[in-house]
């Protein structure tokens, strides 16, 4: 048996040695992956820790934000003849 390890959400601070129902997500510049639990992949370099879907989603929203500012303001291109 290992000894249970801690885990912090990112989004709310709360500490569990049982992740169930938690998430992992590895961001780059690039690129953003969700990952369902598993010890491996939560002890990976660079992965972030969610209690659950809601706070994931928070970082998410995040990331769009950041990977998509300043906004391109395409809408303002003339449509029809
Ligand atoms: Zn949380």
């Amino acid at each position: 048996m290992t000894t249970p390890q801690e885990f912090r959400c990112e989004i709310c601070g709360i500490i569990t040695n049982h992740p169930m129902h938690w998430f992992i997500i590895q961001c780059g510049d690039a690129s953003l992956t969700v990952l369902r639990w598993k010890t491996e992949v939560a002890n990976a370099p660079g992965a972030r820790h969610f209690c659950g879907e809601a706070h994931a989603q928070i970082y998410i929203s995040r990331w769009f934000d950041a990977a998509c500012s300043p906004p391109k303001p395409d809408f303002l291109r003339p449509t029809g003849s």
